[in-house]
């Protein structure tokens, strides 16, 4: 693996277990997708453990994981940015999260456009999240063995990165992610710059 790809190991719905195992192989760094699932496993593993939530998270929800997540990828929304800010603060923490982009040709899949990224990011309200940090961008690429379109959204990916440090984190040694890549195709996401790759089954098998 390249020098500056973290994995995200992805070990939604396997069992402490599988976790253990992994976490005794070296692994440190765990993503689960759904709030109750990840608080459970939290609990029962050990603390040096890096918690990333990678699934559309709630903005209700967000409490529960305030005291401990490391990272939270899906962030496509203020007002989630805003409760995420709120329950940090609460904690006395401040959270490191990744805003979304949907670069799928699918629909169903969650994210922002450029446009509202940076709607987002030169909006009033912006400034005062004092207690959230963006990291970075995350997106998932459209389901298909085209591996020329799956490149493709990964290179507008990495684009999007690149106009959002130039424009709004350009002093920051703190914008630097890019989540990009899964089981299927974290290759071509490696090849594209990405520095975190989030892979479930070819780890821990199919769901
Ligand atoms: C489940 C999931 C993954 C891992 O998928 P695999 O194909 O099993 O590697 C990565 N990212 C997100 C957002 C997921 O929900």
């Amino acid at each position: 693996m390249g020098e500056n790809v973290t994995l995200v190991a992805v070990s939604k719905t396997k069992p402490i277990s599988m976790l253990q195992e992994a976490y005794d192989a070296g692994q440190r760094v765990f993503g689960e997708n759904k709030v109750q699932e990840m608080v459970e496993k939290y609990e029962q593993m050990p603390k040096d453990i890096k918690w990333h939530m990678i699934g559309h998270l709630q903005s209700n929800k967000v409490k529960y994981i305030a005291p401990f997540v490391d990272l939270i990828h899906g962030v496509d929304s203020l007002k989630l940015l805003e409760e995420i800010n709120k329950q940090a603060k609460k904690n006395h923490r401040i959270i490191s999260c990744l805003l979304q982009f949907h670069i799928a040709q699918e629909e169903t899949k969650f994210g922002l456009s450029l446009e509202e990224a940076e709607s987002l990011l030169s909006g009033e309200a912006f400034p005062a999240l004092q207690n959230i940090q963006i990291a970075g961008v995350m997106g998932m690429a459209t389901f298909t063995d085209d591996t020329e379109q799956v490149r493709k959204e990964f290179k507008s990916l990495k684009s999007h990165f690149e106009v959002l440090k130039s424009k709004y984190f350009p002093l920051q040694n703190t914008f630097i992610e890019i989540s990009m890549g899964m089981s299927d195709d974290y290759q071509i996401a490696m090849e594209e710059g990405s520095t975190l790759i989030r892979v479930g089954s070819k780890i821990f098998g199919s769901r």
